[in-house]
């Protein structure tokens, strides 16, 4: 068994990794397990130094990192150093927050003193996906060890050499080894892991089938599980927005990483009076989208990052035009080497069409058409996921209010869904539970230990 990196711009094989022996693994649990005691008795302090060195090793190694990333799973170049520069922050966000975070917290009670204090819980196990390669890790990784935990990442199988790198920051910016380390496994050997004593906890971002097997996984051994799973974000369009505004931002939300991210709006869903305005307008900014090789600073639209999956994106698109749904622009495979699919709008969608249930991971608009602010917001709740959402409208109250009603974890106003390391990151229904990222992220893979004293 092997890991195999091929550039989805051309099909060509840019390396094979061999996958690790049960030895191996062993051998690197056991590394893992050794190195925990002395890495959560160090002091805070140097934790985070460890942090703010990791973010100073991702600034210098930028372009080697953002071009591996690129190779592997073929985002634009320019996208992947604003993935290289947001792990750095992410760094320097818990180096910088983690002591405030982690600080006791004293409660008045019975005793003469008591309070809670945030324990690390040993060694947890990180289950990653392609599509943001490197933040993914890092917003994991971050304050995981800062709190004190270990950390074992397996990487998705077509990004073998970003895992490898993502080991090297840690250990360049002084991490002993064992405290991060890269898994060479496929995903068979996830449930063992799992189950294996000297793993604590595990997170999980990726497809609802992997959610499920990783958290039976844990429930069975009863590990603390976090799942980040998929999304298909609602992009609420009221008759008082600006048109402007929604149009540019609904082709970046949609089609940034060549549509392949969680938080990407994938429903549109415009009220009736300005619902043919929008579809028009949206329609010609999407038809600039051109594809190209995304080495290139001037491509806009990259590859899908597997052939296999522009394979199933386009079988979702053609069994939801034969339910009625209606081709705006695109909705074809790109001819030629690349895993490259058209910048494609889905009009007209409706209840039982497989656009409406389902994510549509690339560059595939749906709209799913609204009468008014109240049909809007029914549609938006009417999906198994709730991962994000956002609405546009020229009355920021109003705005608030329609956010509110939206079942999802993050509800922007006028702004595309992003992450941030300030703001807590995570979904609700069938797009997993916990959070990531903010003081909720550090306090995920904790003991919440309260101690008490006459
Ligand atoms: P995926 O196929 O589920 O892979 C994610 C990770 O899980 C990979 O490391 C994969 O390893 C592993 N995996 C797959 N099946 C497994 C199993 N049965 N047991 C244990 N591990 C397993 O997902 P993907 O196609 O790479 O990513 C796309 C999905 O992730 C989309 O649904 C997207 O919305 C979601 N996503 C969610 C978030 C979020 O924050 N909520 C962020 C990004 C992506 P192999 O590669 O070796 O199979």
């Amino acid at each position: 068994m092997s890991f195999k990196a091929i550039n989805p711009a051309n099909g060509t094989v840019l390396r094979v990794v061999d996958s690790w022996t049960e030895k191996q693994l062993d051998a690197a649990l056991e590394q893992a397990a050794a190195a925990a005691p002395d890495w959560r008795r160090r002091p805070l302090e140097e934790r985070c130094r460890l942090l703010a060195r990791a973010g100073e090793v991702l600034r210098a190694r930028r372009e080697e990192l953002a071009r591996t990333v690129t190779g592997e799973m073929g985002k634009l170049i320019r996208e992947a150093r604003g993935e290289v520069d947001k792990c750095a922050w992410v760094c320097d966000y818990y180096a910088d927050n983690a002591p405030a975070f982690l600080a006791d917290e004293p409660i008045e009670t019975d005793a003469s003193r008591s309070l809670v204090a945030w324990q690390p819980l040993g060694t947890v196990l990180a289950v990653m996906p392609w599509n943001f390669p490197l933040w993914q890790v890092m917003r994991f990784a971050a304050p995981a060890l800062a709190v004190g935990n270990t950390g074992l990442l397996k990487h998705a199988s077509n990004v073998p050499h970003c895992a490898q790198l993502l080991e090297e920051v840690f250990l360049e910016a002084g991490a002993p080894p064992g405290v991060f380390t890269s898994l060479m496994i496929p995903s068979s050997m996830v449930a063992r892991v799992v189950g294996d004593r000297r793993v604590h906890a595990v997170t999980l971002t990726g497809s609802e089938p992997a959610g499920k097997a990783v958290a039976a996984a844990a429930g069975q051994h009863l590990k603390k599980s976090v799942l980040e799973l998929g999304g298909a974000d609602a992009f609420v369009i009221l008759e008082d927005a600006d048109l402007d505004l929604a149009v540019e931002q609904a082709v970046a939300s949609r089609f940034l990483n060549a549509g392949q991210s969680c938080i990407a709006a994938k429903r549109f869903i415009p009220v009736a009076a300005i619902a043919d305005e929008f579809v028009e307008r949206f329609r010609a900014q999407v038809e600039a989208l051109q594809c190209g090789d995304p080495m290139d600073e001037a491509t806009r639209l990259a590859p899908m990052a597997r052939f296999d999956l522009r394979d199933d994106l386009h079988q979702q698109v053609i069994d939801t035009l034969a339910k009625g749904g209606v081709a705006v622009t695109g909705c074809l495979p790109q001819p030629g080497d690349g895993a490259y699919y058209q910048a494609s709008i889905l009009d007209r969608v409706e209840p039982g069409m497989r656009a409406y249930s389902e994510e549509l991971f690339g560059p595939v608009a749906t709209v799913i058409r609204a009468g008014d602010e109240a049909d809007a917001v029914r549609i938006a709740n009417d999906s198994g996921f709730g991962l994000g959402g956002s609405v546009w409208t020229g009355d920021a109250a109003r705005g608030e209010w329609v956010a509110r009603q939206l079942e999802c974890g993050s509800a922007f106003v006028n702004g595309l869904v992003k992450s941030d390391p300030r703001l807590p990151f995570g979904g609700v229904k069938r797009s997993g539970y916990g959070r990531e990222l903010s003081l909720l992220g550090i306090r995920e893979f904790v003991n919440a230990k309260t101690v008490w004293v006459r």
